[in-house]
Formats: structure tokens, C-alpha cells, sequence
């Protein structure tokens, strides 16, 4: 698995791996944006800093995988795949680790919950 991570995202990745969540927020229009990238979606500005969040979020959608994952995820199965609503606004797909799939739900409560798969530190999270 590749771990290249371009450079404007290097601040992100530091922070997960200190069990901070942070997403981009635009210097010219005020949004927030999440995953992170080198411009503005919204405004195209190139303007961007990084402000910390609570980690607060609600499942948006999720879908557990049982079988045929990508061969390099085979060994997870079963894993779940969720896209959060952040309290903040902004929606990211992650993955929901330390909980019952069958247990999961659309609009319920979950917290950012950095865990370490294949070696990398990874914005997950959990059931709260
Ligand atoms: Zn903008």
C-alpha cells in the first residue's frame, strides 16, 4: 500500500497521529472542508489553513464489508466504511472501528477515534 501523502496535507496527518481532527478552512470565504486539498471547493482560493474540531459526528451512510474486499484489506473483513457528518459541517469517509456493524445507524453519535491499521495512523472512529 502506498503512503505517499502530498505535502499540503502533512499538518492533517501530524494531527491525527496526535488524536487531533482537523480540517481545512478557507482564508477567503470561511469554509470548511474536509479531506484536504489545495484549494478552496467552494471559492478556489488557495488560501487555506487548518483549524481543530470537536470529533463529534453523525454517520451519514456506512456499509460493512463481509466479503470481497481490495487484497489489501482482505485481512480487516469484516470492516465498516462510513461517511460522518462532522458537528462542524464538513462530511468524511472514514471507517467506524470498536463496534458492532449490527449495532450501527444512520444519524448516530460517533467520535473521532484515530487507530492504527496496517501500520498508519488513521482518522477513524467510533460508536459514542
Ligand atoms: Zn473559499
Amino acid at each position: 500500500m502506498s503512503s505517499e501523502r502530498p505535502a499540503f496535507s502533512r499538518e492533517f496527518w501530524e494531527a491525527v497521529e496526535r488524536g487531533e481532527l482537523l480540517v481545512q478552512k478557507c482564508l477567503s470565504c470561511g469554509g470548511l472542508q474536509m479531506y484536504p486539498r489545495r484549494s478552496c471547493v467552494a471559492c478556489s482560493a488557495s488560501e487555506i489553513t487548518y483549524v481543530p474540531v470537536s470529533g463529534q459526528g453523525k454517520i451519514y451512510t456506512f456499509s460493512t464489508v463481509l466479503k470481497y474486499a481490495p487484497s489489501d484489506f482482505a485481512e480487516d473483513v469484516p470492516y465498516t466504511l462510513a461517511v460522518v457528518t462532522l458537528d462542524e459541517g464538513p462530511r468524511m469517509l472514514t471507517r467506524i472501528v470498536d463496534s458492532d456493524p449490527d449495532g450501527l445507524r444512520c444519524d448516530m453519535p460517533v467520535k473521532f477515534a484515530p487507530s492504527e491499521i496496517h501500520g498508519q495512523v488513521l482518522p477513524t472512529f467510533t460508536a459514542a
